[in-house]
């Protein structure tokens, strides 16, 4: 499928920008344009804003049970329209087409299980005091949303928000990145098909700061949700806060891996490579910081820089790429930093280490092993495809290191001992633990970080939660 140039959404209605304004799109593995997206402005924000109102009061006075269904049926289209959509979002980001399906795929179970849960939203009744009062706390919707989300994962990191926002009742209006538009308007163009009321969903691209300066202190806003770095999440929880708006964070991460003597390090290669490669590295939850017992570390270090050597680097388009292109060339270059900063402080590089062609933004899968814990790859979130991996001698050692950043998104362990397990499970500082087994971040598990990785989750009915008021009415039958 050709790729298309992406319009804003407002009030139901595809449109350009009130003033004709665009950006450019490109395609990573090539470099090249392959189309624009609309650059909204002040007068197009006051529309959408507008539009958001009116379809939060549409919406919110939709019964659970008919948003459940409309939702559904937004599921069933993303699932019909997969084969396109995917098709969209390796042109524009760069992962696998099989990767790029299976996030399709992945949206419409997400959408599946917020609609279910949107009907299990229940209040309470509390004893009262008086024969003649009865107490009840009620869950209404927070109000019009405002959902800012990255370009690694152009579906997935939109519906889980939207998924949420719509299972309780709110509007939403998403800034969606400007670097992968297309995807997440199919995304979008699937409830609008479904037959959500205009303004329940809108979409909008442009100055990413403009755009969070003016939504998040508008009065009609009630809630902000924002997935990206650390740096930026700081910015806009800081403005929110001074507008006393509700805010949800899906920050950086620097994922502590920690293989322990017992683990079954076959088991512990496998998935790595599998985990660490996905997307490219480029996953808030992507395993970064490999802790391996000094017993296995070198055997360790070298099956998996015997798997990095062995993957298919190319055009996610292309039948058997295992890995993609980095998604723009800033990637490209802090990669390369990030090794030459690692070998300078006494790394060595077990695989790859430097970008591959002159065409695209392809960097081989690398290994460093031996990492010095003052080297840049061991603190900053490389947000690539780069493995660094250390030795340890005690268990307690690990754990320190694994929280010694400000980070606490996701961690990964290896052992076959229940008593290593537990003692990690609880003394490892993160919101996503995945002992012995890949990360499986499914909607119906709490999804999100502690530290400076953020704050709320982004599954499980507590991600409802965030979207909820909570009241209390307390009748007298006088
Ligand atoms: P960046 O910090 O410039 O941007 C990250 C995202 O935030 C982008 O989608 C961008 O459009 C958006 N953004 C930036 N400034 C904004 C603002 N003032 N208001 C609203 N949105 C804003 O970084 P980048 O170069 O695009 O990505 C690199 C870093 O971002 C990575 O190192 C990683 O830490 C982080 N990142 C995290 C995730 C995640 O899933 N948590 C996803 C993508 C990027």
């Amino acid at each position: 499928m050709s790729y298309v140039n992406t319009q804003l959404l407002i009030a139901n209605q595809w449109q350009d920008a009130a003033d004709g304004r665009t950006i450019a799109v490109f395609n990573p593995a090539t470099g090249k344009e392959i189309g624009r997206v609309a650059h909204a402005g002040i007068a197009d924000l006051d529309r959408a804003l507008a539009a958001a109102q009116k379809g939060f009061e549409a919406w919110r006075d939709t019964s659970a049970f008919e948003r459940a269904k409309t939702m559904r049926r937004a599921a069933a289209l993303l699932r019909e329209r997969a084969g396109e959509i995917a098709t969209l979002l390796t042109q524009e980001q760069g992962k696998p087409l099989v990767e790029a399906k299976g996030e399709v795929l992945a949206a419409g179970d997400i959408i599946d299980w917020f609609a279910d849960e949107g009907m299990r939203v229940y209040g309470r009744v509390v004893p009262s005091r008086s024969f003649a009062t009865t107490q009840t706390v009620l869950k209404s919707p927070v109000g019009p949303v405002a959902a800012f989300t990255p370009w690694n994962f152009p579906i997935n990191q939109v519906v889980r928000k939207a998924g949420a926002a719509l299972a309780t009742g709110c509007s939403i209006l998403v800034k969606a990145a400007e670097e992968t538009p297309a995807a997440p308007a199919a995304l979008i163009k699937a409830f609008v098909d479904a037959g959500v009321p205009p303004g329940t969903v809108g979409l909008v691209y442009g100055s990413p700061a403009e755009i969070s300066n003016y939504l998040i202190p508008h009065p009609i806003i009630r809630k902000i949700t924002f997935t990206g770095s650390t740096v930026v999440g700081k910015q806009l929880a800081a403005l929110a806060g001074a507008h006393m708006k509700r805010v949800t964070m899906e920050l950086g991460g620097h994922a502590p891996v920690i293989v322990a003597e017992d683990a079954d390090l076959a088991l512990a290669v496998k998935v790595s490579a599998a985990t660490k490669f996905r997307n490219a590295g480029q996953v808030c939850i992507s395993p970064t910081r490999f802790l391996v017992h000094e017993s296995v570390r070198t055997e360790f270090a070298a099956a998996l820089a015997k798997h990095a050597k062995a993957m298919i680097v190319g055009d996610g388009l292309a039948e058997g790429t295992q890995m993609g292109p980095l998604a723009n060339p800033r990637r490209l270059t802090a990669m390369a930093e990030f090794t030459r900063d690692a070998v300078a402080h006494g790394a060595t590089v077990a695989a790859g280490g430097e970008r591959i062609g002159e065409v695209g933004n392809f960097f081989a899968p690398t290994v460093l092993t031996d990492v010095p814990l003052d080297s840049k790859v061991f603190n900053d979130e490389p947000f690539g495809p780069v493995a660094a991996v250390r030795g340890f001698n005690t268990l307690e050692e690990a754990i320190t290191e694994a929280n010694r950043l400000p980070y606490g998104l996701a961690g990964y362990a290896f052992t076959r001992s229940l008593k290593n397990a537990h003692l990690l499970a609880q003394r490892v500082d993160v919101g996503m633990l995945w002992v012995n087994q890949p990360a499986l971040p499914s909607a119906e598990v709490p999804f999100g970080g502690l530290k400076d990785s953020g704050y709320g989750t982004e599954g499980g009915p507590e991600a409802l939660e965030a979207y909820l008021n909570t009241r209390a009415i307390v009748v007298s039958n006088v």
